[in-house]
Parts: structure tokens; sequence; C-alpha cells
């Protein structure tokens, strides 16, 4: 399965977020559709054909976009379907931009799945981040979309102004009840040019340490995996913009956040487990896990090890990934370590 990215980027957002750089683009029209022109094409030279593979409009509102300009980008994925290279479309817009109108355009194009910006669903964070909408438009939008049978993505934030963990755990409680098909997690970073940028530089914004927003982050993807929520993404994608220097003023960014989340995930949830382990007989604890996940479980930069090592001091902690489905842990002696660590 491949994805087809078009970046419309900013195209068809009449909002201005207090933490997003949004750009006046002059001569939008023609720029999307002459952009996305281009961008399709560069990918036709290598995608192989599949119902598997999916259009995917990303940045911006496309739902805010004007109705002929929405007609104009979805002729070009009308194209890609009607000759059986893509299966799908996927588009990301704002809750208050889903109407009946619109969703009958995009149901008539190919369109399975809508990714909304929903950020928070605490009517005061929103307000304060000047999102333009409530809580009360993103259940209606939810609900508008499953009743044209759309998969519906959730994009949320943590570490936004006048939000704490409590307000985050709201939320997520909130969407659990809409029950998205699939959700991305973006800590909030302050970037050059937005409003909050300013209320930085006043001092009068704080942005989350790595570890919080790591921390938070993690509880809400525990959350909404364990309800069936698909994770498709967890931080902003380190790209060439976003990464320019001076870009990004402040806060938790890391280019390898999804690691990092599900590495803290693996700490929470086998650290009793070590623990208990450590309380049998023996002089090491072994954790035996599958080889595909021996670097989450490991930690960057050996953290989790490093942790778990001081918890079970002074008996040793190793960790081998081996040809197993699931993780195991067992305390064994010294006799028996040699043989235990390099059974595969
Ligand atoms: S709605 Fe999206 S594109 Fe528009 S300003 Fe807010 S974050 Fe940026």
């Amino acid at each position: 399965m491949a994805i087809i990215p078009i970046f419309i980027p900013h195209a068809g957002c009449p909002h201005q977020c207090v933490f997003c750089n949004q750009k006046t683009i002059s001569g939008q029209k023609t720029a999307a559709v002459e952009s996305a022109k281009e961008q399709i094409n560069k990918w036709l030279e290598w995608v192989k054909s599949s119902l598997e593979n999916e259009a995917a409009f990303y940045g911006g509102s496309f739902t805010g976009l004007d109705l002929a300009l929405q007609k104009e980008l979805l002729a070009l994925t009308d194209e890609l379907l009607s000759k059986k290279i893509i299966g799908s479309v996927r588009l990301s817009t704002r809750p208050d931009y889903i109407d009946e109108k619109r969703l009958e355009l995009l149901r008539a194009h190919g369109v399975k799945l809508v990714e909304l910006g929903v950020q928070s669903l605490d009517d005061s964070v929103l307000q304060k981040a000047e999102r333009g909408h409530t809580a009360q438009q993103v259940a209606e939008a939810v609900a508008l979309l499953k009743s044209y049978g759309f998969k519906v993505g959730v994009q949320l934030m943590v570490g936004m102004p006048g939000q704490d963990f409590a307000s985050v755990k709201a939320t997520v409680e909130q969407v659990l009840a809409l029950q998205p098909d699939v959700a991305r997690i973006y800590p909030l970073l302050v970037i050059k040019g937005t409003p909050l940028a300013k209320s930085y530089e006043a001092g009068e914004f704080e942005p989350l340490t790595l570890e919080e927003a790591v921390r938070q982050a993690a509880y809400v993807y525990r959350k909404l995996s364990e309800a069936g929520v698909k994770i498709i993404r967890v931080g902003l994608q380190p790209d060439d913009e976003l990464c320019a220097e001076g870009n990004i003023l402040a806060g938790p960014f890391h280019p390898s956040m999804g690691e990092l989340v599900q590495s803290y995930l693996f700490r929470e949830e086998l650290t009793p487990k070590i623990l208990e382990a450590a309380n049998q007989n023996g002089e090491a604890v072994l954790i035996l896990c599958p080889r595909v996940l021996e670097s989450k479980v490991r930690g960057l930069r050996n953290g989790n090890i490093k942790y778990w090592s001081v918890l079970v001091a002074p008996r040793k902690l190793i960790l081998k990934g081996i040809s197993i489905s699931k993780i195991k842990i067992i305390c064994v002696s010294s006799n028996d370590l040699e043989e235990a660590a390099t059974q595969d």
C-alpha cells in the first residue's frame, strides 16, 4: 500500500490558530492545482497501481476551499481512481467546514477518510488557541461524517495554552465517545511567526518539557489504542520547513517522538513485571522480546534499560531480541544466563 501525499499548505483556512504559522499564498488557486499535479506526477514515477493505494490531501482545510477548487483537485484524484492507480482518497479539514453539501461532494469523489483538526475538546482551551470552533461542532461533524459512511480521523494536541493534563484526559474520554477510526497526536511547538511565539517571547506561555509531552502523548496513545483507534502519527513530520534553523522557537520537539512515546509505554507496561521477576531467585533479570520491538523496549539511548537496571540492582538486567511473538521476562541464575540469553 502506498500513500500519494498532496500538500495544499494552509489552503482553505480562514483562521489563525495561535500555534499555526499560516501563510497567505497569493495566486492560491493556480498554485494549489498546479502544485498538486506536480506532486502527483512525481509519485506516479514509482507507485505501483493498487486499490490499496490512497491519495491524501494534507495541510490546510480542504473543505474550506472554494467549491470549484475542491472539484478541480478532486478531478486529479478521480483520474487516479478511474485508472485504478489508487482505491481511495483521504483529506484533512476543520470540524466547522463539514456539512451535507460538502460531504456529498467528497463521497462522489472516492473520499473514504476525513481527518478533523480537533486538538482539544475543552472549549476554554479551544478559545485560548483561537481555533474558531467548539467541542460541540466537533461532535456534530463526526456524527455527520459517520452518517455518510466516512471513516473519521482526529488530530489531537498536548501542551496547548490553558491545557493541563486533566484537560487532556477529559478530551480523551470525549474522543472515545465519538469513536473515531484513526488519530494523530501532536505536542504543541512554538513556531516562529505565530501569535504564540509573541506570547512565548513575552513570557506569557511556557511549552511542555519533552518529558511531560511524552508522558501526556503516551496517555492519549494508550487510551485510544486500547479502544481500537489506530494511531497513525505522533509528533510533527520533521521536514525541511519545520526544521529550518530558527523555525522552532521552543517546545518538545523530537524527530522520533513516536518512538519516544512507544518506549515510554513499554516502560510503564513492563516495570511491574520486571519488579516481580526481580523478586524471584536469581542473579539477573532477562527480558526476551520480539526482534522488531527491541529498540522500542530498550528506549532511546538505552533509557529504559538504564531505568530498569537501577530498579533491579544489584541484579543484572539484560534485554535480548529473539524470534518470539510476545515479551517474556524471567529471573535467571548466573549459570543459566548464558544459555537463556543465547536462545533463539
Ligand atoms: S485551522 Fe489548521 S491550518 Fe488553519 S490556522 Fe488552524 S491549524 Fe493552521
